[in-house]
């Protein structure tokens, strides 16, 4: 990154820099201070990236795709080649704690690398003496990749590398809170494509609603807000766009009453706190049988006491401030609604008084309709739930309308499993939570998704079956 003048954050447009006659501020949540103006597209950029994506489709589609998978492995060793100035600039922008942003920039490039790993198939369907039928997975054309703040340069990774793998070109968003890692990024790794195959612009609110609408996309590949995921749904209708949704969760974990309290508790703690709790399927709801909810909860106190909260470029504190100001206020409001309503709330450590931080707290047995319960609070309040019957829990965890993901906790792994069958998510951890992996397709149920990310049947959402019916020469003849 030598190369690149540090405070000058530019587009990424046909493989050149684009300056924008006008900024949007970033801040660093943990002072709420302004440190850096990213470029702001207005339509005409939107329009310039669309047309130089279109403009590198078919070469880049009539490339071999042996070509594109050392493309995009180049890519990913640039980017951990600067892991540790892009974690610095992350963590300034994010918030996360030096070490959880070094991970998510190691973590994007692995990404990239394990996706070139998998193999696009061509399912033969029929093959007889007649003839054969060959379904290909054909590439869609210019994708268009929209990604939240909470794991900006993962979830961002998670739709370069299949996008362009697939043989799409890509004009890719971040959201305006957390833009200039991926600027930076797209800088870094453009030269390893031809010019056009990856863009990267960012702008303020109206240029998500300006690319959805944008009749030069063919997909729309979404990472963000259940309510945002419905706009991005009706506005791709009308052209009838390809879409993947990742949604928002309200994940229920199930602890019963056999688990080892102190050997599970940390895990717990984390699976619910990683990120300052901003995360898609963090736990959101903890249920824990009645045995021993007051023993774990006694626990998770201790550890959210014990837990040193600050700015994250500050060594020792293990998280950060809530990413921006809008999501720091709907926590407070959650939290405020939380007390009125006269709920036990067990807090953490008191935070800085500069930035967007929230003490981690938990809320004792508050009852099944409290807003702290049914909505996905996107931050460190973490409702703690009594049960007795398992039939009970079970119904009352899929009381919600998010299907992300869940989590059952056992000494009784057989056990765990059966109620895994039964919760209406898209993923179940036992005995573990936040797990994913480049080959395991991330699946929202319900509202909290449309389609899926990863492993083969991600990859395969950036392409369309074509079916080729072949005759065999005696029968053509
Ligand atoms: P958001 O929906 O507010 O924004 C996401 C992105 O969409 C941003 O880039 C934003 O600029 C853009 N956007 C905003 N309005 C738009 C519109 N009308 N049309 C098109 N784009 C628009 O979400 P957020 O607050 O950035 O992220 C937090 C949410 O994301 C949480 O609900 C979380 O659960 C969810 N999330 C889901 C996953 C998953 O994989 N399922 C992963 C991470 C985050």
């Amino acid at each position: 990154m030598a190369t690149h003048a540090r405070d000058r954050f530019v587009l990424t447009v046909d493989g050149r820099s684009v300056e924008t006659a006008k900024t949007i501020p970033v801040r660093n949540p943990a002072t709420g201070e302004v440190f850096a103006e990213a470029p702001a597209a207005d339509a005409a950029d939107l329009d310039r990236a669309v047309a130089a994506a279109s403009r590198a489709f078919p070469g880049w589609r009539d490339t071999p795709v042996a070509d594109r998978k050392a493309a995009i492995i180049k890519a990913a060793d640039l980017i951990d080649g600067e892991a540790d100035a892009l974690a610095a600039l992350f963590t300034r922008e994010q918030g996360r704690p030096l070490p959880g942003a070094r991970a998510e920039i190691a973590g994007a490039a692995m990404w990239l690398k394990a996706t070139t790993m998998l193999d696009i198939p061509v399912d033969v369907t029929e093959d007889t003496a007649t003839r054969r039928i060959e379904v290909h997975h054909v590439p869609l054309g210019v994708v268009c990749g929209i990604v939240p703040w909470n794991f900006p340069v993962l979830l961002a990774a998670w739709k370069i590398g299949p996008a362009l793998m697939a043989g799409n070109t890509l004009v890719l968003k971040p959201s305006p809170y957390t833009p200039l890692t991926t600027l930076r990024i797209a800088e870094l790794i453009r030269d390893c494509f031809p010019a056009g195959v990856l863009n990267v612009i960012c702008g303020g609110d109206e240029l998500g609603p300006l690319m959805t609408a944008h009749p030069g996309f063919a997909k729309i590949s979404f990472t963000g807000s259940t309510a945002t995921g419905r706009r991005v749904m009706e506005s791709a209708a009308r052209d009838l766009k390809r879409i993947t949704l990742e949604l928002g969760g309200n994940d229920a974990a199930i602890i019963l009453p056999d688990v080892d309290v102190d050997a599970v508790a940390e895990q717990l703690f984390e699976g619910a706190f990683h990120n300052t709790a901003q995360v898609c399927v963090a736990t959101k709801r903890l249920y824990i049988h009645a045995d021993i909810y007051d023993k774990l909860r006694d626990r998770l106190h201790e550890l959210v006491r014990e837990t040193p909260i600050g700015d994250g470029a500050q060594q020792g504190n293990r998280y950060g401030p809530i990413q921006n100001e809008a999501q720091y206020r709907r926590v407070i409001a959650l939290l405020d609604d939380a007390r009125a309503s006269g709920l036990t709330l067990l807090e953490g450590q008191a935070v800085p008084e500069r930035g967007y931080f929230v003490p981690l707290t938990l809320v004792d047995n508050p009852p099944d309709d409290a807003r702290v319960v049914v909505e996905e609070a996107f931050g460190p309040v973490l409702p703690l739930l009594k049960f007795t019957d398992i039939d009970d829990v079970v119904t009352r965890a899929n009381d919600t309308e998010y299907g992300l993901a869940g989590a059952v906790w056992s000494g009784d792994v057989e056990q765990a499993t059966a109620i895994a069958h039964r919760l209406d998510t898209g993923t179940v951890w036992i005995n573990q939570n936040l797990q994913s992996t480049p080959f395991t397709p991330l699946a929202g149920a319900k509202q909290s998704g449309f389609g899926q990310e990863n492993g083969l049947p991600g990859l395969l959402e950036f392409t369309r079956p074509k079916s080729i019916y072949i005759p065999k020469s005696a029968a053509a003849a």
